[in-house]
């Protein structure tokens, strides 16, 4: 296998993106950035500074202040936001109502993006593939990409696995209704932004995970991954 190779998975929340990527950049030992937790450490250092997510004009201003470092090891990916851990504050429920306005602003974007080309750019440096995943990444940060996956699950499916998640981190129950109604709101901000909306590359293949598990997801992705390497 090339070690080369980029490989673009973009799709909703909840489609099962961060297990199917992490899954596949082990498969191929590449690196693997999950640029959600980019946005959530973005959004978390937004409010540490005391801005309100929906004073867009605000968000904006801080876009140059933000320091975000991603650790790309599929086994153990870390984020840290000028040199603080949050890999468990990003996936509370105070960021995860916020992170989709803040992601809507342009200039966050742009800062962002900036980072996770550096970042396929140092990894392809040192002689490694790299998996990253998101929601604009076969259309906008990597429209060069090896291979484009688009991940998609039905919402009650989504809502479900995404609830159980949210449990089994939190230690305590979540309502299925309640988390699919968080998921409905984040994606339709998501779909409908001006800047880089959610939607699937023309040239992406679409990977329905609905009947899939885990590792049937993971076997799916990696054929294909093959395929285009081939
Ligand atoms: O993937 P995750 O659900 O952690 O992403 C959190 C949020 O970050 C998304 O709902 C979306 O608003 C934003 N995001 C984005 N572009 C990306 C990745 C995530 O706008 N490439």
């Amino acid at each position: 296998m090339d070690q080369q190779t980029v490989v673009a998975i973009d799709g909703p929340s909840g489609s099962g993106k961060s297990s199917v990527s992490r899954g596949t950049a082990e498969v191929f030992g590449f690196r693997y950035l999950d640029t959600g937790a980019m946005y959530r450490a973005a959004t978390w250092q937004i409010l540490a500074l005391g801005i309100d997510p929906s004073d867009s004009h605000a968000v904006a201003k801080a876009a140059e202040r933000l320091v975000i470092i991603s650790g790309t090891d599929p086994v153990s990916p870390t984020i840290s936001v000028d040199g603080t851990d949050v890999g468990v504050e990003i996936r509370g429920d105070t960021v995860t109502n916020a992170v989709s306005v803040v992601s809507a602003v342009p200039e966050i974007r742009a800062a962002l993006v900036v980072m996770q080309r550096n970042e396929v750019s140092a990894g392809l440096a040192a002689g490694k593939g790299i998996v990253v995943e998101g929601r604009d990444i076969g259309t906008v940060v990597l429209p060069d990409a090896n291979v484009k996956i688009f991940l998609t699950a039905d919402e009650a499916v989504r809502a479900r696995r995404r609830a159980l998640q949210d449990s089994e981190r939190e230690h305590v129950g979540r309502d299925d209704e309640a988390t699919a109604e968080s998921l409905r709101r984040r994606d339709q901000i998501d779909s409908q932004r001006k800047a880089s909306p959610l939607r699937p590359a023309d040239d992406a293949i679409e990977v329905d995970a609905t009947d899939l598990d885990l590792a049937q997801t993971i076997d799916a992705v990696v054929r294909l991954v093959e395929a285009a390497r081939a």
